[in-house]
């Protein structure tokens, strides 16, 4: 593999340049850009050519208890509107974002490196994820109230949780956003949002586009590192409920601080998804659906098709097929062509840990059928890479590597392949390739996964959950067990003497 530089593909238009797209300094707080308590700024860097592309302010605690302020008090009005007029402001989201789609995916390619096609994929949903919980909002109700006690009606309802902290991702910096700013303001709750320090360009910018459009203050926009902003939203007495999307050590600190306020948390964690392979299925198709489910976002996916457990007597003719597919993936910057496929990693460091995994694999012994190693800079790249005769139990099968990196390992019985399966501290997502229709029902049920497909890889849908089991964490992102996530129960019981 090599490493296409735009020179060598398509020029990208003088209008796709991101500098003349940056969004505005500052926190975005009660409506407005206000400049933070401290000078600091954190540099943000476009991982293909490693150089600074904008600075953000680096927050502090105090810039938090600012933007809760505001977010308190924007919620005393939002909470009070009618699902209708909050569905109107969710579907004003969506419009915005739609009528600025290009300077979206240019932000988000610059800002991530990431291919063109996934930016516009990401965009595409997350306007889908606006309009989705505009409707959805309208649909909340609550379990019908009656009569449980003599002379007495119970009524339930349904009432938002107040201020909801929320801490995205790196990898689907304006799509992870959107999966949580919908559903909580669908629910009349208002946020105070954290970026990853890494990439916050395309959340300033919708805060930026939706500033005087929608109620101020109902969305609040901090950015800044973990351990300080981050740490403050969990621990703030204001804020009810914190979510975040990212890895597990994070979601532990910020379960571990939210427990001293007994504050609602909701989590999204990595993943190490396995893709079952039985000896009847389409080993072509499913082959391709690794290629192109376990390298989408070079495979900084929580869901990635990373780790495959192929059944003994089918492992080498799906091997080789795998590897004929992976062959096809044109590595390179996002506007080096359409064809584009592969992006980089998002960091120094984090491309160090890919290394650092695959230099432990080779020296493990393992096979790498295809790839195996780092492509020259700059940019943080990563060949594609295949590797095969995994044993049961490597490191590299079980553990998140989050880069362009998926594992054969081989299984016999079905009892073995779902063990196995199981055998991960993660219950994100799964699949099953089978043409046996009962093996498609029984495999799911036994998957210790929050989501499991059949014959499919990383298909996503609004009106479905997203969510895991187990160090994948706990809430359910998209669909009305989002709104669910982020409501309260309230009985209330009258005493009418009849
Ligand atoms: P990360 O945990 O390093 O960072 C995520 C966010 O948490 C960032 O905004 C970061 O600043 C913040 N953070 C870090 N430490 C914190 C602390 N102590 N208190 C409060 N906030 C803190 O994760 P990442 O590297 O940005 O993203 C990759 C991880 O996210 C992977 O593990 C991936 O699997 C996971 N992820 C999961 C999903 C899902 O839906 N389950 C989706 C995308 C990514």
């Amino acid at each position: 593999f090599t490493v296409r530089r735009p020179s060598e593909g398509k020029s990208s238009p003088a209008d796709r340049s991101p500098s003349s797209l940056l969004p505005p300094a500052g926190h975005f707080i009660g409506g407005s850009f206000v400049p933070g308590s401290s000078s600091d700024v954190i540099d943000v860097i476009d991982p293909t050519t490693e150089q600074v592309i904008a600075s953000v302010q680096a927050g502090t605690a105090a810039d938090v208890d600012v933007a809760v302020e505001a977010a308190v008090t924007a919620q005393k009005a939002w909470g009070a509107t009618t699902p209708k007029e909050r569905s109107e402001v969710l579907n004003l989201i969506a419009n915005i974002i739609e009528a600025n789609r290009d300077a979206f995916e240019t932000i988000e390619s610059a800002n991530t490196g990431k291919p063109r096609t996934v930016a516009e994929d990401d965009v595409a949903s997350t306007i889908d994820t606006f309009r989705f919980m505009a409707g959805a909002s309208r649909a909340l109700t609550s379990m019908a109230g009656g009569d449980y006690a003599t002379g007495h009606t119970s009524v339930i309802l349904r009432e938002p949780v107040g201020v909801v902290g929320v801490i995205t991702p790196w990898n689907y910096p304006l799509l992870m956003a959107a999966w949580k700013i919908a559903p909580i303001l669908a629910a009349g709750n208002s946020i105070v949002l954290k970026p990853s320090e890494q990439t916050p360009l395309s959340t300033l910018k919708l805060a930026e586009l939706v500033a005087g459009r929608i109620p101020d203050g109902i969305l609040n926009v901090v950015t800044g590192q973990g351990r300080t902003v981050g740490q403050r939203l969990s621990e703030h007495p204001d804020v009810a409920l914190v979510a975040l999307t990212g890895s597990v050590v994070s979601g532990q600190a910020v379960a571990a601080t939210a427990a001293k306020s007994v504050k609602r948390v909701h989590l999204e964690l990595g993943g190490k998804a396995p893709v079952v392979v039985f000896p009847d299925a389409d080993l072509r198709a499913a082959a391709a659906g690794v290629r192109n489910t376990g390298y989408w976002n070079a495979g900084q996916d929580c869901g990635a098709a990373c780790r495959v457990l192929v059944h003994e007597s089918v492992a080498a003719e799906f091997t080789e097929h795998l590897v004929r597919e992976v062959g096809t993936l044109v590595v390179g910057a996002p506007e080096a062509g359409a064809d584009v496929e592969i992006g980089p990693m998002i960091s120094r460091p984090h491309y160090e840990r890919v290394k650092e995994s695959l230099a432990e694999a080779a020296a493990a012994g393992l096979h790498m059928a295809i790839g195996g190693s780092a492509l020259e800079g700059p940019g943080y790249f990563i060949e594609p890479t295949v590797i095969s005769d995994v044993p049961a139990g490597a490191h590299i099968a079980t553990h998140e590597i989050f880069g362009p990196v998926v594992t054969v390992e081989t299984f016999a019985s079905t009892e073995e392949a779902i063990t196995r399966a199981n055998e991960s501290p993660y219950g994100l997502s799964a699949s099953v390739w089978t043409r046996d229709s009962s093996l498609s029902l029984s495999v799911p049920k036994q998957l210790d996964f929050g989501t499991v497909w059949v014959n499919a890889h990383l298909v996503l849908a609004c009106e479905v959950p997203w969510g895991g089991f187990k160090g994948s964490g706990y809430g359910r992102d998209l669909s009305l067990y989002a709104l669910d996530d982020y409501s309260r129960t309230k009985h209330v019981m009258i005493n009418h003497g009849a």
